[in-house]
């Protein structure tokens, strides 16, 4: 099946994430083209980007080049660009390199931070969406750290060394635990200038408990090993305001913290593309599906992964969770269903087959529920760093990750503390 057959009919895909990835894997060598289109030219696995942002691991440790994953595939093509817009009365897209027909089109772009309109917040938060993002995160946390040794006011030094975390899932939870990690191991190491007691971390989550899609007793045990580690969690607290220039976050709670530092990871929406009808927008800016992803109303037009809003699951009537379990698998059954649809044969309707769901806090610290398995310490912080492994794609990465690792645990460092590309506030 070659690429450049015009007889066969053509599917773009926008978005070589989880779910874009699955998709074209299952389509590899069958009677259709593919054009994948992304911004980047690599896959991200976003499950540890916090590691980057905390100096654990570098960017090329969760990053792989989607022309790896394709070169292999005689009949998908990739161009890294950004499509700006979406024609479906003409089944065109439009993209920074040019215009481009489809005889289906499949939307993954996946999420973007969420901050609920609060423009403010979204200018002077850090946030952990990209590889861009976990670097500027990673370079912000150490230049605190060198302007704290130039500061002898200590108010100023309060406000520079408190690291204040928005939101308790599972990025907000991993990030606290980074940071408390650092606090306690790197600190004294590398700034021993530095009085390492006066760097606090705040978790601020608006619900009753930290990772609320997990059972109580894993929250409660995460809460817990946060504590353990000097995190102050502040639960059924929200963010007011955040004036960057004085530094001052006002709580719901009343309390004013004064921070230089304040990391977003409250929320998710869809990242949609203009030109899409209005009607097909759905809860949490993702595009209304039907039961085989197809877009409402669209006929040859499909969405996948966070983007897509799916309400017929009977056990999830709000939507599928924004994980990448849920992406791999409508990837791989939208690839099914497409070559289904394309020999006249019935298409299967996704239903969300969950697997369970981990966070880690901390060395020997995680909590795990996996196949009605619930774990806490150190057998789930094993787990943990196993499925990881096993989840990364490609040999390469998995060594890295792993030798990184090893050398973070014996050294009880983390390796990568350097300032390649200073992080310039806004
Ligand atoms: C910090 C963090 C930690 C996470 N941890 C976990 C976890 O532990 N377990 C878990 O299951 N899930 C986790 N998730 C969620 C998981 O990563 C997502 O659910 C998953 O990535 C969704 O896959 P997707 O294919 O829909 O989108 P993505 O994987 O985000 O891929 C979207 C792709 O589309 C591209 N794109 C977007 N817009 C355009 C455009 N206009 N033009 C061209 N390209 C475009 C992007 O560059 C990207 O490559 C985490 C997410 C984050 C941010």
């Amino acid at each position: 099946m070659d690429y450049h057959n015009k007889n066969l009919p053509h599917l773009i895909v926008i978005g070589g994430g989880f779910a874009g990835v699955e998709l074209i894997k299952k389509l590899k060598g069958k009677p259709i083209r593919v054009t994948v289109f992304d911004k980047n030219n690599y896959f991200n696995f976003q499950p540890l980007m916090y590691q980057v942002a905390s100096g654990g691991l570098g960017p090329d440790a969760i990053a792989y080049p989607l022309r790896k994953i394709i070169g292999s595939m005689p009949n998908v093509a990739f161009r890294m660009a950004e499509v700006t817009q979406i024609d479906t009365v003409a089944n065109k897209i439009e993209t920074s390199i040019g215009a481009f027909d489809f005889d289906y089109l499949c939307i993954a772009t996946g999420a973007q931070t969420n901050f609920f309109g609060n423009t403010e917040l979204e200018k002077h938060c850090m946030q952990l969406k990209s590889i861009p993002d976990a670097l500027d995160l990673r370079s912000d946390i150490l230049q605190e750290f060198e302007k704290a040794l130039n500061e002898s006011n200590g108010n100023s030094i309060e406000r520079i060394l408190n690291f204040v975390v928005v939101g308790g899932g599972p990025t907000g939870v991993e990030t606290a635990g980074a940071l408390a990690e650092i606090k306690k191991h790197v600190l004294p190491s590398d700034y021993s200038e530095l009085d390492a007691n006066k760097m606090q971390v705040y978790l601020v989550e608006a619900a009753p408990r930290v990772l609320a899609a997990m059972s109580e007793i894993s929250s409660t045990k995460a809460k817990d090993f946060l504590e353990e580690l000097g995190v102050h969690v502040l639960l059924n607290t929200s963010v007011k305001e955040y004036q960057a220039q004085t530094g001052e976050l006002l709580l719901s709670s009343g309390q004013t913290l004064q921070t230089d530092t304040v990391i977003w990871s409250a929320g998710v929406k869809g990242k949609t593309i203009p030109g899409m009808p209005e009607n097909v927008l759905a809860r949490g800016n993702r595009y209304q599906v039907d039961a085989y992803n197809r877009i409402e109303g669209l006929k040859n037009i499909f969405a996948i992964g966070d983007i897509a809003y799916m309400s017929t699951d009977k056990a999830y009537p709000n939507g599928h969770p924004m994980v990448g379990t849920v992406a791999q698998q409508q990837g791989k059954l939208l690839a099914k269903n497409i070559l289904n649809e394309l020999a006249g044969k019935p298409l299967k309707p996704y239903t969300y087959l969950n697997l369970g769901s981990m966070a880690t806090v901390g060395r020997h610290k995680a909590v795990l529920e996996v196949f009605g398995i619930k774990l806490q310490g150190y057998l789930a912080w094993l787990g943990w760093m196993f499925l990881h492994l096993m989840l990364l794609v490609g040999f390469r990465s998995r060594i890295i990750v792993f030798t990184n690792w090893m050398w973070n645990y014996f050294s009880y460092q983390r390796a990568i503390r350097i300032i390649t590309r200073p992080f310039i506030p806004k």
